[in-house]
């Protein structure tokens, strides 16, 4: 492609609204451009590397044995209500009807779809394993669509589901695809890991996600040093601490005592002098449109997914602060389960905690000598802590460490669950109706590349891995009133895209300077510049993106040089 014909608007200033880099780079780098909150357009750079991953996507799956398939991206609310999600699904689900007045949804995944086709068209045993793929948009309604598209609303979706006899033979196909999806992040050249995961709202029994390791990742890693063992840290459980004998500790008096101004753990850790696991916090969550209070000891997290486990929720947000006064008259910072009127739930660890200290539901005042159990009593108790490096594996006991990533792919076990809610059977040997065994297996595509760059990217701009690139060279010709140096910029153009290599010619009448910015802002691989030194020597200069490893050449060896480095690159 010719620089100067391509719809490429790259700009110097860092957008406001993009908070990180990828989003920033995406942007800058005329990638993307948004059209409103979520929903991206894809400009020739842009779609040139959701092909690139979309093309190793496709490749792996095939090679794997699903079969390509492209389903609505509108559905029948009809199918979501056999399943039970028209109610389960919660806000992410975008509902509209048609002028008849039926309902339908966008497509945020295609459980109910494919069950459908299944149920109508897979009758024996015979046909099984099957597994039927589609690359689509997807549509969910986040909460909060941000980064660009890491999160975005609109976004391409690889999801593939699988059909199986029975237990075992789904458990193949799921490893079938856990293969598959180590070598899809594997050939895209990005360093990842594949970790234990909660199932979420898709369902399901046992799951793995594939996490991009970056230090912007939404997700949080836990991994041990010692086993194999790696999970999401909303999957990574921790067992109820060991009951502590408690006899012996005289059980307190209940007392309120002035803490004006003392709204934080570690202030009235200090000026109570007691240690902040001696406290209990108390955080207010909106679950389902209730309002929960969450205990958990004043060292700890909540984390989030497992309290949404815990209460069967949908969805689980903390209540913002400014509407805690307003809806509860209860002050923020002085809070307590001790005579709360709500729904409390706790940790286990709280339970273990004797002559505790507490907020009193008064502005400016805790509560001191507070026994789980004789002065409250949750609703709930169980694992709702974050998990630390200071636990222990639960496999082997060995280290933890934490680390941030980005999930990319999900895999899933769906069991039954979808073809008892919609009825779709085969039949087995004997001709009995079975329900088919289920998984489901999805990439965010758009999210990979996102990712990518949030992994790969330097204080000048993208450094894609050579199997992403939208370009894997880039030329640049320095001096275009010299009919020589064009002579010579597209001949190597022509030679290069003849070996089937993708090659960008930039041959706009630009400064030099802003032809290197460019170049190294959109992240190709491999820079050949011919100037000045071509036009006194002969010789081309070739630039490594990555490593910036420069090397001279004499132009008749350049072709042979590039395909040597790109070929091992992409094999
Ligand atoms: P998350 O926890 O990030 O919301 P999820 O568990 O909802 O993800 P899945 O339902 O497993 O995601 O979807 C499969 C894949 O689709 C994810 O692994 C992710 O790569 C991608 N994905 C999910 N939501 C989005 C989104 N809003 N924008 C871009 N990609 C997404
Ligand atoms: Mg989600």
């Amino acid at each position: 492609m010719r620089y100067s014909q391509l719809l490429l608007p790259t700009t110097k200033e860092t957008p406001a609204e993009a908070e990180v880099i990828s989003h920033q780079l995406l942007l800058r780098g005329g990638f993307i451009r948004k059209l409103t909150s979520g929903m991206y357009t894809y400009l020739p750079l842009g779609f040139l590397v959701l092909q690139k991953v979309t093309e190793i996507v496709r490749q792996e799956m095939n090679r794997a044995g699903a079969q390509e398939i492209l389903m609505p991206m509108v559905q029948p609310g009809d199918l979501w209500q056999e399943s039970g999600r028209w109610q389960k699904y919660g806000p992410e689900l975008l509902r509209f009807s048609d002028r008849h007045n039926r309902d339908y949804c966008l497509g945020p995944t295609h459980e109910e779809v494919i069950t459908d086709i299944a149920r109508m068209e897979l009758h024996s045993y015979r046909q099984l394993p099957i597994n039927l793929y589609q690359i689509q948009n997807k549509f969910r309604d986040e909460i909060r669509p941000r980064f660009g598209l890491m999160r975005g609303r609109e976004f391409v979706m690889k999801d593939a589901y699988s059909f199986d006899v029975d237990d075992q033979a789904a458990s193949i196909s799921y490893e079938t695809m856990r293969q598959a999806y180590h070598r899809i992040f594997q050939r895209c050249g990005l360093e990842f890991r594949a970790v234990e995961a909660d199932s979420g709202a898709i369902g399901g029994s046992f799951s793995h996600e594939f996490m991009v390791l970056a230090d912007t990742g939404e997700d949080t890693l836990v991994i041990c040093s010692g086993c194999d063992y790696a999970a999401n840290v909303e999957k990574a459980a921790i067992a109820p601490p060991p009951e502590e004998s408690q006899s012996g500790i005289a059980l307190a008096e209940l007392q309120q005592v002035e803490t004006p101004g003392m709204k934080k753990v570690n202030r009235v850790a200090e000026f109570l002098r007691v240690e902040a696991k001696e406290i209990i916090k108390t955080l207010l969550f909106e679950a389902d449109d209730q309002v929960v209070a969450v205990l958990v000891r004043g060292d700890r997290e909540v984390q989030g997914v497992k309290l949404k486990n815990l209460l069967g929720a949908s969805e689980v947000e903390p209540l913002a602060e400014e509407e805690v006064w307003p809806r509860l008259q209860l002050p923020v910072g002085y809070l307590g389960p001790v005579g709360l009127d709500m729904r409390v739930v706790a940790d286990y660890e709280v339970m273990g905690l004797v002559n505790a200290v507490c907020g009193a539901n008064a502005k400016g005042a805790h509560l001191t000598g507070v026994n789980p159990g004789r002065d409250f009593q949750p609703e709930l108790v169980g694992d709702l802590r974050q998990i630390t490096p200071e636990d222990r594996c639960p496999l082997c006991g060995g280290n933890l460490t934490l680390t941030e990533g980005i999930e990319a792919g999900h895999i899933f076990k769906l069991g039954t669950g979808y073809s008892e809610a919609m009825n779709a059977t085969y039949q087995d040997q004997e001709g009995v109706g079975q329900y088919f065994v289920m998984g489901c297996y999805g990439i965010g595509v758009s999210r990979v590349v996102a990712a990518a760059i949030e992994q790969n990217h330097d204080q000048n701009g993208i450094i894609f891995p050579v199997p992403m690139a939208p370009f894997q060279v880039i030329i640049l010709n320095l001096n275009l009133k010299n009919e020589e140096t064009c002579k010579a910029a597209e001949g190597l153009y022509q030679e290069l895209r003849a070996l089937g290599y993708d090659v960008l010619y930039d041959d706009r009448d630009e400064r030099p300077g802003s032809k290197f910015k460019d170049a190294d802002l959109i992240g190709i691989p491999l820079r050949v510049t011919i100037g000045k030194t071509y036009e006194k020597s002969g010789e081309v200069e070739l630039r490594q993106r990555r490593s910036g490893e420069t090397v001279s050449l004499p132009y008749a060896e350049t072709v042979a040089y590039v395909d040597d480095l790109l070929s091992k690159a992409l094999s």
